[in-house]
């Protein structure tokens, strides 16, 4: 805790913004962050009403619950209202609403069997002690969350739990940035890497940001002066003339990554496309499980498919997730769309970029 603490000492934080002042001189710096933490991180630290006029923030789709598409919400709806099935998920996707404003919450008050759980295991117990039912793990998440929930599905062959599956949803972060860098509207001049997916992918799968983008990527960690830090490498690189992914965290990110938690992950999962909400279909960004894993597998086992259905009415997720709009230019910021009322999935999870705005900036 000491050593985080002094990464929040003032005296090095002022030295970093008088370093990035110097690297920017005059220029500009646009960068996309793509990870909810680092999302609250920037507001709550009071890193954004400091940085220099020409750096611009956005956020991007590094919230797990944000991203979750419409049609992911159908199909948890679906399978809410079948008997004998019990659905285990982080509590977070519990109030993103799907078609027609629609969540997880409402199904739960309307008598569905929906439980919160804080891991995947604990959703294993939930089906070891529910011998008669069905129990499903809603499984969102990037390559942090994957691993566990590889973990999950090899103890419960171990365990011999039978009851138990999982609607593999999640969704890989460099596949992306790819999109958005092809999207030609958000102009995003470098990444700042999200720690924590970064602790198990390694720097490898970016290097496509430099070395086909042009664009800098930094690792960068969670304090004020890991984000300034991670700032300043980034204003001197466009300073330079220079791409490159570097680490900028190398107290918790190796820059090879976690191999074993990688090789879980590839024991049960392979990659195929998937829905982003306000995105759409990204090629090879989602993981499903192995045919090898088919008994545990809910789309397989429950026959589960994605509908087609229409975007929530008014709501600009999408454009915000893809750093073509802050959410204060929504029109329903802070009217219609409130945490207490939420109409999109940005604005309900903690890290949500909306909610993040909503809660720290001054409106
Ligand atoms: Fe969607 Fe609400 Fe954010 Fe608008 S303010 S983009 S409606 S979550």
């Amino acid at each position: 805790m000491e050593l985080e603490n002094a990464f929040q000492d003032p005296q090095l934080c002022h030295a970093l913004l008088q370093r990035l002042t110097r690297a920017l001189d005059g220029r500009t710096l646009r960068f996309m962050e793509v990870c909810g933490t680092h999302t609250v991180a920037i507001f709550q630290s009071g890193l954004r009403s400091l940085l220099p006029a020409s750096v611009t923030h956005l956020s991007g789709p590094g919230c797990p619950v944000c991203v979750t598409h419409d049609a992911e919400v159908a199909a948890f709806l679906d399978l809410a209202g079948r008997d004998g099935v019990i659905l285990t998920t982080f509590g977070d996707l519990l109030r993103v609403p799907g078609p027609g404003g629609k969540s997880l919450k409402h199904a739960q008050a309307q008598g569905a069997r929906v439980e919160i759980v804080y891991s995947p295991l604990d959703a294993l117990n939930v089906a070891a002690a529910n011998p008669e039912s069905t129990v499903v793990f809603l499984g969102i998440g990037f390559e942090t969350t994957a691993p566990t929930v590889a973990a999950t599905l090899l103890t419960a062959r171990q365990r011999k739990i039978r009851n138990f599956c999982v609607l593999s949803l999640h969704k890989l972060v460099p596949p992306a940035l790819r999109t958005l860098l092809d999207d030609s509207q958000c102009g995003i001049e470098a990444f700042l890497l999200p720690g924590h997916v970064s602790t198990i992918l390694g720097l490898e799968p970016y290097a496509f940001l430099a070395r086909d983008y042009h664009v800098p990527g930094v690792v960068g960690g969670f304090q004020p002066a890991d984000i300034l830090l991670a700032l300043c490498l980034m204003a001197e690189q466009r300073r330079d003339g220079t791409a490159a992914v570097v680490n900028a965290y190398p107290r918790a990110v190796d820059d090879a990554g976690n191999p074993r938690a990688r090789a879980l992950m590839e024991q049960v999962f392979e990659p195929t496309d998937a829905l982003w909400r306000g995105i759409g279909r990204i090629p090879q960004s989602g993981l499903k499980l192995r045919p090898d894993f088919a008994d545990l597998d809910a789309m397989a086992r429950l026959d589960v498919t994605l509908p087609e259905v229409p975007p929530l009415p008014g709501c600009r997720c999408g454009d915000v997730l893809r750093g073509r709009m802050a959410p204060p230019d929504c029109p329903l910021f802070g009217k219609k769309c409130t945490p207490a009322t939420p109409v999109g999935p940005c604005m309900v999870s903690t890290e949500g970029s909306c909610a993040a705005y909503y809660k720290y900036s001054e409106r």
